[in-house]
């Protein structure tokens, strides 16, 4: 049989196959980063496993590059490629919750928006992303960072099993059980493995929580930075929270006259016992008195949707990412340095805390390699108009090389910008080689390589 033609490819195909010649084509090669205008020869919305298959075959055999898209989100922009293949999920976004087990199935199209929603009624949750729209596949294969890591670990440390589509077309499911090395490679390696057509997660009861955001004065850095290492410490472990340098948008707890002023925030969610909530909080009036505070009971899909209204798709995104053991004094100088000179409403610096659960799990138990920091930082460059492309960029690469002194080799995966290909080795330490000899045996070809690769 001859390889698998374009026309063989739309019969095939329960979900849409959309060409450069249709309608809908020009909306379909979107993805989230604006920064990126790629043209795919052609966009598989798959409806289902058996499309992703197919989608995969033609692009194999076709010797078409092949891009996987989840929830777009990849600021390097890995869901698309010029005149190749997108597998896009976006139609597979399916949520089946077991209340009795505490577990979720999920289809690999789904946003935490979608995630969230569908375990909220249960009363039950995982870590994810602090953002709706962030797809649940990107997020959890390359770590999973959100307010819930101090107390249940990453997004990978819930997750019990995955359905894959392989580079050969095949379907596997890798659990500790099966597949023991793609599900070891899987939790941390990214997209490089294969297609994950539907994720099963360990859930925690977790209903409704406490949120808090404080913003203090801007020349409170050293005091705030001061307070969050030693707090993060020994805080309880319900408490997610983090750092954040914020332009203050108009919301209705902020002084109109403070609208529009660079801030230093933190941001909380207590997911603990709901009347303790507003002690806990109490906390964070400790370092310098807020300006502006809102806390306020929530259910916890709202807080992770609260800043989506400032990150609309169609934004540019220029990021740079690491992970630091110690926030050193050196580090709070950078920032005293850079943070206030955040350029726009929607750019930010957020240091989340990994310790905890997060860093009880062994630096070798799955391939997410830096067990021993306790900060994952992000500088994420975001705004609107291409023409402060230069403007923006410069920020972020000034502000990151000004941490780089105090700050680990390598960086969280998720985190990275498109020219950071070259630290790859660096954010899997000593996982790399397993890494390299799993991707040998799963995709030899390296079918799987726009994101951040592995070479076999
Ligand atoms: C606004 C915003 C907020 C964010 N907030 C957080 C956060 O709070 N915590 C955090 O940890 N990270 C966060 N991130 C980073 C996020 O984890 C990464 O951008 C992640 O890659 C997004 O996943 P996605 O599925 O949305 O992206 P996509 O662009 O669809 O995919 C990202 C990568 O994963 C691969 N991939 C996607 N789907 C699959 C699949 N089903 N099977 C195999 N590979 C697949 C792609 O090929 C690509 O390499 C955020 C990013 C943005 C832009």
């Amino acid at each position: 049989m001859g390889n698998l033609t374009i026309d063989m490819l739309r019969e095939r195909a329960h979900g849409q196959v959309i060409m450069t010649t249709d309608a809908e084509y020009d909306e379909a090669r979107k993805v989230y980063n604006a920064m990126i205008d790629k043209r795919p020869s052609v966009i598989i919305r798959t409806a289902d496993v058996t499309d992703v298959m197919a989608g995969v075959d033609y692009a194999r055999e076709n010797g078409l590059d092949l891009s996987i898209r989840g929830g777009s989100h990849s600021v390097p922009g890995f869901g698309t490629c010029d005149g190749g293949v997108v597998i896009d999920l976006v139609r597979m976004n399916g949520v089946r919750v077991d209340p009795k087990r505490q577990t979720a199935r999920a289809e690999g199209g789904c946003t935490w928006a979608d995630f969230n929603h569908a375990t909220y009624a249960f009363g039950l949750a995982t870590t994810g992303g602090i953002i709706g729209s962030t797809g649940i596949a990107g997020l959890t294969l390359g770590g999973g960072i959100g307010y819930l890591t101090r107390g249940f670990g990453l997004s990978l440390d819930n997750l019990l099993s995955a359905d894959v589509v392989t580079a050969d077309g095949r379907f596997v499911v890798a659990s500790e059980k099966e597949n023991e090395d793609l599900f070891w490679a899987l939790r941390g390696g990214g997209g490089n493995f294969g297609v994950v057509t539907s994720f099963e997660y360990q859930l925690h009861p977790v209903k409704d929580i406490v949120a808090g955001i404080f913003f203090y004065p801007i020349d409170k850095v050293r005091e705030v930075l001061s307070f969050y290492r030693e707090f993060v410490k020994n805080a309880p472990e319900q408490l997610g929270f983090f750092p954040a340098f914020q332009i203050a948008p108009p919301l209705p707890f902020i002084p109109e006259k403070e609208v529009g002023k660079p801030f230093i925030a933190i941001v909380a969610c207590w997911a603990g016992a709901l009347d303790k909530g507003e002690k806990e909080m109490a906390s964070f009036r400790k370092p310098a008195p807020a300006v502006a505070e809102m806390v306020a009971p929530m259910p916890y899909y709202a807080i992770n949707g609260l800043f989506d209204p400032l990150l609309p798709p169609g934004l540019q995104h220029y990021w740079k990412a690491s992970f630091a053991t110690e926030l050193t004094d050196g580090a709070i100088a950078a920032h005293m340095e850079f943070g206030p000179k955040v350029p726009v409403v929607n750019s930010t610096m957020h240091i989340y805390p990994i310790n905890g659960a997060a860093s009880r799990v062994a630096s070798d138990a799955t391939s997410f390699a830096y067990r021993d920091a306790n900060f994952a930082t992000v500088i994420a460059g975001m705004w609107p108009d291409p023409a402060d492309n230069e403007k923006n960029t410069k920020w972020v690469k000034d502000y990151y090389k000004a941490l780089e002194p105090h700050s680990l080799a390598g960086g969280y995966v998720n985190f990275m910008a498109g020219d950071d290909d070259g630290r790859v080795k660096e954010n899997y330490k000593e996982n790399y080689s397993r890494l390299v000899s799993i991707k040998r045996k799963y995709d030899p070809g390296n079918l799987f390589h726009m994101n951040q690769n592995i070479q076999p």
